[in-house]
């Protein structure tokens, strides 16, 4: 290639008709809160409830109401800032950010602005065989709105409050992101550690997390584009497929000899594109001032502290110690760590055996399983004491690993002990060797022809073992069957 760019470390540079592209990504995620009441009331965050039935006098900002902080929200803050290994700032400053809305009652929201409770950060996060880190900016505590509701009536709009007050997280990334992977895998990763820390449900489906994504582009060591924000995508898939749209969009419009205006855009999964919503509001819109109604937020080291040691093993130290101690691959260690509930479960059924073994059985067998029905491993039919017993009915060469297959669908779907099934079932593996060779005798009698070609052609002595095997219903020994049918065949 002539016209080839400049070599650089991002090896996710996408082409356009005049030579090879940089996406950059930064996002903004908004995690709300694990918390039984609101940032500022005490009404229920509930998900599903009536409308309007999880509303305070606060949340519906009557006048001459005050905030009074929870300070559970403020606990789960700091959790999460430690989990992102981020700066705690021991004095942060509420804000109200003014904009008008109809679900919006107050006018503004209460959000943090210059002196955020949480400053920098990182999260590390694997892409194809890779480990980058992607440095957060800030972690911000804000209300979330209410909602309103347009499609249930031609002529009229309603409001719900019921989010109305709801405590977010805002999580701002660095613009580190080159790709629409790269983006995915640290929404995915900042998930896993939310849920780790119990400090969100991160459920995106119940819109508890959602992700702002800015995009821009750039050739390759050329400061940075101008970036547009793409709202409140609210599914990993989605945000990958957002980021490549509006980069090829951008793109295009480059190529073409015009130039990107900052706005706010919507994604629409339907037609595949983003659309213009506004164009980009900037901070000195929103009037940000101090909110008169609370008092800094000042937190003592020692409190900080105490929150440290309370905080749980976290993923990336879960898996390096999976690694260490069941000598895992990297691969495997991240595909367990990468739910609480997955590496609880794989440790139990680890413990006391071969950690590979084990791993192999609960990742191929059991998550294959529950990822083809949608089961949660929460919701596995087959428990952790269960699988360890049918690891250890294969490492004592009770049964084969094939018939092993079959005693797993039999525990899945009726469970039971699976020692005990094999015994009723006789599943054993047949070891005797009087047995298998009486096998193997009666089948190459019956197959003079195939004898002969064995011997001549010694690799194609598989034949014979699948006979066997499926003579012996699967359960003579692999092993013993080969070496009885190499000696009887002169091999
Ligand atoms: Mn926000």
């Amino acid at each position: 290639m002539q016209d080839k760019v400049k070599a650089t470390t991002n090896t996710n540079l996408i082409e356009g008709a005049t030579g090879e592209w940089e996406i950059i990504v930064g996002l903004e995620v908004h995690a709300q809160v694990a918390s039984a009441s609101k940032l500022f009331s005490g009404a229920s965050t509930a998900f599903g409830g009536d409308p309007n039935s999880h509303v305070s006098l606060v949340d519906a900002a009557m006048p001459g109401m005050l905030p009074v902080i929870n300070s559970e929200c403020i606990a789960q803050a700091v959790r999460t800032g430690l989990g992102i290994k981020a700066a705690i700032n021991l004095k942060s400053v509420f804000d109200r950010k003014n904009y008008f809305y109809p679900d919006l009652p107050q006018g503004y929201q209460i959000s943090q602005y210059k002196q955020p409770i949480v400053g920098e950060g990182e999260v590390e996060i694997d892409v194809d065989g890779e480990t980058m880190k992607v440095g957060i900016e800030r972690l911000h505590l804000e209300q979330d709105a209410g909602k309103s509701i347009h499609d249930q009536h031609p002529e009229y709009s309603y409001v719900d409050l019921n989010r109305s007050g709801v405590a977010l997280m805002e999580i701002v990334s660095k613009p580190d992101m080159r790709s629409a992977k790269q983006a995915q895998a640290y929404v995915s990763k900042l998930r896993t550690i939310l849920r780790y820390l119990g400090t969100s449900d991160a459920d995106m489906e119940k819109g508890n997390l959602r992700a702002d994504v800015n995009v821009s582009v750039r050739k390759p060591d050329d400061p940075l584009g101008t970036r547009c924000e793409i709202k409140n995508v609210n599914s990993i898939r989605f945000i990958g497929q957002a980021i490549e749209v509006e980069a090829r969009r951008q793109i295009d419009i480059i190529e073409d000899g015009g130039t990107i205006a900052q706005e706010t855009r919507l994604f629409d999964s339907v037609k595949g594109e983003t659309r213009s919503m506004r164009s980009k509001e900037e901070a000195h819109d929103y009037r940000y001032f101090p909110d008169p109604d609370l008092l800094p937020l000042e937190l003592t080291q020692e409190y900080v502290d105490d929150l440290e040691r309370g905080l749980p093993e976290m993923p990336d130290e879960k898996k390096d110690r999976f690694m260490r101690d069941f000598g895992l691959s990297d691969y495997d260690a991240g595909v367990l760590i990468a739910e609480r509930g997955k590496a609880d479960y794989f440790e139990k059924v680890a413990e006391g055996r071969d950690g590979k073994f084990a791993a192999n059985w609960v990742i191929n067998e059991l998550f294959g399983r529950l990822n083809k029905e949608g089961l949660s491993i929460e919701a596995s039919p087959v428990s952790a004491a269960q699988l360890g017993s049918i690891v250890d009915l294969i490492a004592s060469d009770t049964i084969s690993g094939k018939i092993a297959k079959d005693l797993f669908d039999i525990v899945w779907s009726e469970g039971g002990d699976p020692a005990g099934i094999v015994e009723k079932r006789g599943m054993k593996q047949v070891t005797d060797t009087g047995a298998i060779e009486k096998t193997v005798d009666e089948i190459m009698a019956a197959n003079p022809d195939k004898v002969e070609q064995v011997k001549a052609k010694p690799n194609l002595m598989g034949w014979f073992v699948g006979q066997v095997m499926k003579a012996s219903g699967g359960k003579a020994n692999p092993k013993a069957v080969n070496e009885i049918l190499k000696q009887k065949l002169g091999i």
